[in-house]
């Protein structure tokens, strides 16, 4: 077993369907209501980060003027949350986003997922973090265009020993009947949803989602930040969402501001919007 693999096996990856899973299945059942999160984990016990970052910095030194697109930045995921990371263009979201997913490696400073750190990984084992525990969504879906929706959501499933059934990822993003569908004959919206049901099929730790409503418009943003709070809500997904849209902060149980490459506010939100809630 390679140093990553076994960091955190899944209760869902010892078969059977975990109870919380059954439960979007039959969203009649579930009892948490519009508005309210579960609470990560246990109030009663500390939440499991699953994430740490310590003094990150990233510095790009490919032009004339070196640039320094995170600074110093202290930052826990906790397992279960909802955390959206706020802040104007070029304020750093997306190369956070990169070192969180273990796309890019920080130039000082060190990341933990649980108590391993991501920093000292070799590259082989840095891709198998990747692949093993990190879904990601663009903001531009990067669906692979001669292949169907389902082809798309099963090309990722080859990638790890035991991913969620792609039918019933299908389902949980509410396009079951488009499955036979090539991204081109699909709306925006619902190449997001193929896009987020391909990072979901590798049942990730974490789901890291780069402007996933940046390129759709109003309502099928909606039907996206739906999927995601739902899987959040009900499946206890860890996701975190970057955005330039202050409207979608409402959304996070905690918020991230950035500015210019740094971390300027870390804020609790005990009372999250619903999607229905909020507008742009
Ligand atoms: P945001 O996602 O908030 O818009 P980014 O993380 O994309 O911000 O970029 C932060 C800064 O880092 C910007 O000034 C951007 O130009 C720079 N940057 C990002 N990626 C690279 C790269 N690969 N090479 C050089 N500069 C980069």
């Amino acid at each position: 077993m390679n140093e990553v693999s076994r960091i955190s096996r899944h209760p869902s990856e010892h078969g059977g369907l975990p109870r919380e899973h059954a439960d979007l299945l039959n969203p009649s059942e579930n009892t948490v209501p519009d508005g309210e999160i579960r609470p990560p984990s246990d109030p009663c016990q500390p939440a499991e980060v699953l994430l740490r970052l310590e003094k990150v910095c990233r510095r790009f030194s490919a032009g004339t003027v070196p640039v320094e697109a995170v600074r110093n930045v202290d930052l826990e995921i906790y397992r279960g949350e909802f955390l959206v990371v706020v802040g104007p263009s070029g304020s750093g979201k997306s190369t956070l986003l990169h070192l969180m997913g273990g796309i890019d490696r920080p130039t000082s400073g060190r990341i933990f997922f649980g108590d391993q750190e991501l920093t000292a990984l070799s590259a082989r084992d840095l891709t198998w973090y990747r692949r093993r525990h990190v879904g990601v969504v663009f903001q531009f879906f990067n669906l692979v265009a001669n292949l169907t929706a389902r082809e798309n959501i099963q090309l990722a499933a080859e990638l790890v020993p035991n991913p969620r059934d792609p039918e019933e990822v299908l389902r949980w993003v509410g396009l079951e009947d488009r499955a036979d569908h090539f991204p081109s004959q699909l709306s925006g919206g619902e190449q997001q949803r193929v896009a987020v049901a391909r990072a979901l099929v590798k049942d990730p730790d974490l789901l890291l989602c780069d402007e996933p409503t940046g390129s759709l418009d109003f309502a099928a943003g909606k039907q996206v930040l739906k999927v995601l709070s739902d899987l959040n809500r009900l499946l206890g997904k860890t996701v975190v969402l970057i955005t330039h849209n202050t409207a979608l902060m409402a959304l996070g149980n905690r918020i991230v501001r950035m500015r210019s490459g740094e971390v300027v506010e870390v804020r609790n939100n005990s009372r999250p919007l619903s999607v229905e809630e909020i507008t742009w």
